[in-house]
């Protein structure tokens, strides 16, 4: 029998879709809010990126051009995180994972409390009908021993499930961030990473292997590899991905030809999320339409990934 959900996507019905529960797996809390909310909040508009970006630095150098100081400083982070919060509520995603950077400790008083506070009172304001699953983030530029100074105070919380690292694919290899993984997974953290999205196949795969990943966050590249997409397939690693994400970044040409298809073809476990919803302008719902529309996926396989995301 159809569901609401498949219903809403052949109605083309966005409120339709807003008003199932989904799971948003891959958002970034500072980039997560809706432009709405932001400038009501903020006073300062930001327009959603319009043309294609051709490198992980031209997004950087936009974001930092369009949000201005709104997000900077420990008061910046908690309006940007309250604004995350609220645009899942908005959305009616019932279930996010989503926290600070590690380094984020920094902007605060410097203490692990801060950065948790911060955390939870954001999600009180912004959304607290949203389940949330605190997570911790890395990025791949920074040097090994900040991050572990950094991250030891966060992981002795206790309060943290997931780890994921982010930025410049290209900035560290892999093998660098071993330890951090092996600390985060001995304190019982879900483990994910950004890989794939602008390396190869083999990096997903080599990425999982070594940092022993749950989940990872785009990993489209492992479409080019049957045999990386057997192995993914085999040990039900998720990929978390981001498709309006991969369009505007350059990583798809076309959406109609999202390597989704492929990686749901040959077994791969994957999900539909946003990545950054106040740069690019979209919403998980908006995510799940948008590939319905472009004929990649049917209604009832949207559903079940909808519904496995939620598990
Ligand atoms: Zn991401």
């Amino acid at each position: 029998m159809e569901t609401e959900f498949q219903a809403a996507l052949e109605a083309g019905d966005l409120a339709g879709l807003r008003a199932c529960p989904k799971a948003d797996l891959h958002i970034h809390a500072l980039m997560g809010g809706d432009r709405d909310w932001v400038r009501a909040r903020t006073g300062r508009d930001i327009a959603p990126l319009e043309h294609v970006l051709g490198s992980m630095d031209e997004m950087h150098a936009w974001v930092s051009d369009a949000t201005g100081d709104v997000f900077k400083g420990g008061a910046g982070r908690a309006v940007a995180f309250e604004a995350t919060f609220a645009q899942a509520a908005l959305d009616g995603v019932t279930r996010l994972e989503v926290g600070d950077d590690v380094w984020g400790i920094t902007q605060y008083d410097g203490t692990a409390q801060a950065v948790w506070r911060t955390l939870t009172e954001a999600h009180a304001r912004g959304g607290p009908q949203v389940d949330w699953i605190p997570q911790m983030g890395m990025s791949r530029h920074c040097p090994y021993a900040a991050l572990d100074w950094w991250m030891t105070p966060l992981l002795e919380l206790g309060t943290f499930k997931t780890l994921d690292l982010s930025g410049d694919e290209f900035a560290q290899p892999i093998e660098v961030f071993v330890p951090l993984y092996r600390k985060a997974k001995a304190a019982g953290l879900k483990l994910k990473a950004h890989v794939g999205e602008w390396g190869t196949a083999d990096d997903v795969w080599r990425a999982v292997e070594l940092l022993e990943l749950d989940e990872v966050q785009h990993g489209i590249a492992a479409a080019d590899s049957p045999e990386v997409m057997r192995r993914l397939a085999e040990t039900g690693v998720r990929l978390n991905l981001c498709p309006t994400s991969n369009l505007k970044l350059g990583r798809v040409a076309r959406m109609e030809d999202h390597p989704i298809r492929r990686l749901y073809d040959a077994g791969v476990r994957v999900s539909v999320n946003t990545d950054d919803p106040l740069m690019f302008g979209n919403g998980v719902s908006a995510e799940f339409l948008t590939l319905f529309q472009a004929g990649v996926m049917t209604a009832a396989e949207l559903d079940a990934i909808r519904l496995d995301a939620l598990g």
